[in-house]
């Protein structure tokens, strides 16, 4: 069965077709109804069509998770005007945006505050977290299905963005993205962590050998029998052997979304503090972009946070 995080609502996504009336449309995407996000997060129309938004996040710097309608289909150096709205988002211009070659691994990159040259924000090196304290510089990851995580310190203004997918929840990433930002001076308990839209167990059928990865991967069995789940699947007989509904067959679901939250609360942050924003990218594929739903055309999302002033 799905999770449900204490203290928040957390209902199945193939429900969560009544949300914010809203109708919304720009050149390339027409959202006809906004999903409705748990109540820590709040939608903010763009001049692109619109983001999402953490609330408690919003009071420590700015940040935001773009949606399908803003299309990211390639690098800033190809799609300049995309990027810029991205940056704006955090109130910054493009050049302001350090981002990284995202490969499903768990290294971190770290830019701690000082005179860094553009040259040194215009190289991607291969990481999936970006953590920083440079004042004004904004972090970037780009998403479509895997987990965005944003987080940033009450007290002194480090920040941190993290890709996490299956391979980088189980090389446990966003406890490396916390480790980075203890080194810039913060304590995990004084973290503020929003997860945006990502795949959710309603939709994430999984092999079981990402079950063995994990627990290869030094995660407690425990653990990871909360992380998976097995539903029953219906699957329809071919005519001609039977031709009616057979159930039994058992799916196998990964919930990644509530893995990272609890690897962010075994990392010291405080659970009332992790914000979820439970919507499924799969089910609602007219406001997200998802890999596995789309495939290989299938464009990405951001999530950007800014280093406080
Ligand atoms: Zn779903």
């Amino acid at each position: 069965m799905p999770r449900v995080f204490p203290g928040k609502t957390r209902p199945l996504c193939g429900r969560r077709r009544t949300g914010v009336n809203a109708r919304l449309e720009s050149t390339k995407v027409i959202v006809r109804q906004l999903p409705a996000p748990t109540p820590a997060f709040h939608w903010t129309h763009e001049s692109w069509g619109v983001a999402l938004r953490c609330r408690p996040l919003s009071a420590v710097t700015q940040h935001g998770f773009t949606t399908r309608q803003l299309a990211l289909r390639g690098g800033m150096d190809v799609h300049p005007a995309e990027w810029a709205s991205v940056a704006a988002l955090v109130g910054v211009e493009l050049d302001q945006l350090a981002g990284v070659r995202q490969v499903h691994g768990r290294a971190v990159r770290v830019l701690a505050s000082g005179k860094i040259a553009a040259a040194v924000l215009e190289r991607r090196p291969d990481a999936d977290a970006i953590v920083s304290n440079e004042r004004g510089l904004a972090l970037v990851v780009q998403v479509a299905d895997c987990v965005p995580i944003l987080l940033a310190d009450r007290f002194t203004g480090v920040v941190g963005a993290v890709h996490a997918g299956w391979r980088g929840t189980a090389a446990g990433i966003v406890g490396e993205a916390v480790t980075a930002m203890r080194g810039l001076g913060s304590k995990p308990a004084n973290l503020v962590a929003a997860l945006g839209p990502s795949i959710g167990p309603c939709c994430y059928e999984v092999g079981e050998e990402l079950v063995t990865a994990f627990l290869q991967a030094g995660h407690a069995r425990a653990q990871v029998d909360q992380w998976f789940s097995r539903v029953p699947r219906c699957s329809i007989v071919p005519a001609g052997r039977g031709g009616e509904m057979q159930g039994g067959e058992m799916s196998l679901r990964l919930d990644v979304a509530a893995a990272n939250h609890d690897q962010l609360v075994a990392a010291g942050v405080s659970a009332e503090n992790v914000h979820v924003a439970g919507l499924c990218t799969q089910t609602h594929r007219d406001v997200f972009d998802s890999y596995r739903a789309d495939g290989q055309t299938a464009g990405r999302m951001a999530a950007v946070i800014r280093v406080p002033n």
